[in-house]
């Protein structure tokens, strides 16, 4: 808020300006002012930064120590002669070495950090954009198709860049613009508090803008091209509600969104109050709330919203944290801390749920669709020793009785099987070493078709099932749920999906486990109600949508939930049941919500 008010201060001289308003899509809400920041980069992210005199020899050592880094990991997996490997694969990685050992390169890096006063990431970016320029415009095809190696090397020097004491550091006010924002370089970016994110591509349940709401950090997405229409210092309005930026903005807009934010941070701390006891509808119904952490700090907060335990704990942010697999220490240490937090509420800690391009395995192919690909329990499954030392270090931490483990993307009874062989071998070996331990409840989330078909065999195989809703939507639709071109397509009340819901949660009934609704589904006020009336009686949510989800839950009534769900029977369409929802909000539930609920995000196009 003082931002605001230094901006509003400031603001006088910019009346004049040309203001340029464009649509985006709102993924978390909230208004933020401030100075762009061009991020860049594909597999690290990163910016310009300008830096002092005194910082260019520590810089320049960096760079040095990242060269040597990057070396060393190419020549080891040359010398690997593994069936994983195969021929060409070494001649590449040979190829690679020789660029990367390269002295004219190094010293024309150095030279741009010297000279220009530039962190090591843009003086890579420059002197190797200018390389792959030139291979580029080279006519004889086989030479030109080079210029892939020299993007390969600058991606591997900058993730060896990355791997040391990066100097993440932003100006007060920072709004990150990019194509799109890793959920890791969120993570790293958050210790110097950026004030929004702007992108080109994501959608609403990308994890990075999952983070975002947890983090109460503004987030617009699906502005084409934008790193082409702005630059780093340019002045912008980022308005997370109705989702448009405005660059340039004039005095009397600036003045607007003031209002509007001081409004919203009012709005939020009349929602601080502490909440106690139980969660029930008009009609006395309970609902159980439970909190979505990828920040474990975040659950003080959570409790006091009323969120009894984590429903979802989602393990991989451990592994962008430590950037890599943590060890079996560092997971115990971990999962106890959290599992000291949250009590007898109990934590549910999902197992890593990474893709293959995520752990830098540079023996394994890239695969062309990682959400179909080596993913979630097909990845840990695959990469036994490091599954072993995840399931250990679960075990350790379990002596409280108090974690849960969940198994993410089950496709096949098998896979929930060898887990729990697995397990039953980790604890054999535990108890040889004398180490304590306890016996976790297993859980499946469902978030593929085949196991929604499956589940009354997987739901006898575990204590507790998890809907993830999130990529229930994308797999049943085959709709990206990162790819902004199809947003407009995954549709979270298809008839499909709400065939599906009601799937798992009868056959949870028939066998008397529990469902937690873990997708963000289960975070939005509009879907809520739905959910409810499907049979949901478990919710697990970001924090800060708590509040809202709690309101609206005390407001409506099982019954009348479960009369709109009765409306949604005939519905052959996403379309027809946002309609009859809608209707139905309308007719029952005006002062709860608007008359364009579903239609405020979609068919925004610049
Ligand atoms: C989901 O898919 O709905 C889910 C909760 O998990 P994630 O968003 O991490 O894939
Ligand atoms: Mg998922």
């Amino acid at each position: 808020m003082n931002a605001l008010k230094e901006k509003k201060q400031n603001s006088s001289s910019q009346i004049f300006k040309n203001e340029i308003r464009l649509n985006a899509r709102a993924v978390s809400r909230g208004i933020a002012v401030g100075k762009i920041v061009c991020l860049h980069g594909r597999k690290r992210q990163f910016y310009k930064i300008n830096l002092e005199a005194s910082q260019i020899e520590p810089e320049l050592r960096r760079f040095r120590v990242a060269v040597g880094l990057a070396i060393g990991q190419l020549k080891k997996i040359s010398s690997q002669k593994s069936d994983k490997i195969i021929e060409t694969k070494v001649n590449i990685f040979d190829a690679h070495l020789l660029i990367l050992e390269d002295k004219s390169l190094h010293s024309k890096i150095e030279n741009n950090i010297r000279e220009q006063k530039i962190n090591a990431e843009w003086a890579v970016k420059i002197v190797t954009d200018d390389y792959i320029a030139k291979f580029k415009s080279i006519s004889d095809e086989h030479l030109r198709e080079r210029y892939i190696d020299l993007e390969d090397v600058a991606d591997r020097i900058l993730t060896a860049l990355g791997g040391g004491n990066s100097i993440f550091r932003l100006e007060k006010n920072s709004i990150i613009v990019a194509k799109e924002v890793k959920p890791s370089t969120l993570i790293e970016l958050t210790g110097c508090q950026p004030q929004a994110i702007i992108t080109e591509n994501g959608g609403w349940t990308s994890h990075t803008f999952i983070l975002a709401r947890e983090l109460n950090l503004p987030a617009v997405t699906g502005l084409k091209k934008i790193l082409r229409r702005v630059k780093t210092g340019d002045e912008v309005v980022v308005d997370g509600f109705g989702g448009q930026i405005i660059l340039n903005p004039i005095k009397k807009t600036l003045q607007k969104y003031l209002v509007t934010a001081q409004e919203f941070e009012q709005d939020k701390s009349a929602n601080l109050e502490t909440v106690k006891g139980k969660l029930k509808t008009l009609d006395g119904k309970e609902v159980k709330i439970r909190a979505n952490l990828d920040l474990p700090k975040g659950y003080a907060q959570a409790k006091c919203f009323g969120a009894q335990g984590i429903g979802l704990y989602r393990s991989e942010f451990l592994f962008n944290q430590f950037k890599g697999f943590p060890t079996e220490q560092e997971q115990v240490e971990a999962y106890r801390k959290i599992a000291r937090m949250v009590g007898e509420e109990a934590v549910r800690i999902r197992t890593f749920d990474l893709s293959v391009e995520q752990l830098a395995d540079e023996t394994e192919e890239k695969e062309k669709n990682p959400a179909l690909g080596l993913r979630a329990i097909r990845l840990s499954l695959s990469y036994r020793d490091e599954f072993r030392v995840q399931l250990r270090a679960l075990l350790q931490a379990s002596t409280e009785n108090n974690i849960s483990i969940v198994l993410p993307m089950i496709s096949d009874v098998a896979e929930i099987l060898q887990t729990k062989k697995l397990l039953e071998r980790e604890k054999e070996k535990l108890k040889k070493r004398k180490i304590e331990y306890g016996s976790p409840r297993l859980g499946a989330m469902i978030e593929v078709p085949s196991a929604v078909l499956m589940i009354d065999e997987i739901a006898e195989e575990v204590d507790f099932l998890c809907l993830g809703t999130n990529d229930l939507v994308q797999y049943l639709l085959a709709v990206d749920r990162d790819n902004e071109a199809v947003a407009d397509w995954f549709r979270t009340l298809h008839p499909a999906v709400l065939r599906s819901i009601k799937t798992v949660l009868q056959a949870a009934t028939r066998r008397e486990i529990p469902v937690i609704v873990c997708g963000e589904m289960a975070g939005s006020p509009v879907y809520v109600p739905v959910l409810l009336g499907l049979g949901a009686t478990e919710l697990s949510m970001n924090v800060n949508s708590i509040p809202r989800i709690r309101k609206i839950i005390s407001e409506i009534a099982m019954e009348e939930a479960q009369e709109i769900v009765e409306k949604l029977d005939g519905c052959r369409s996403a379309d027809e049941v946002e309609e009859a929802v809608s209707g139905f909000y309308q007719e029952k539930w005006a002062h709860l919500f608007s008359k364009d609920i579903f239609q405020q995000n979609r068919n925004k196009k610049n």
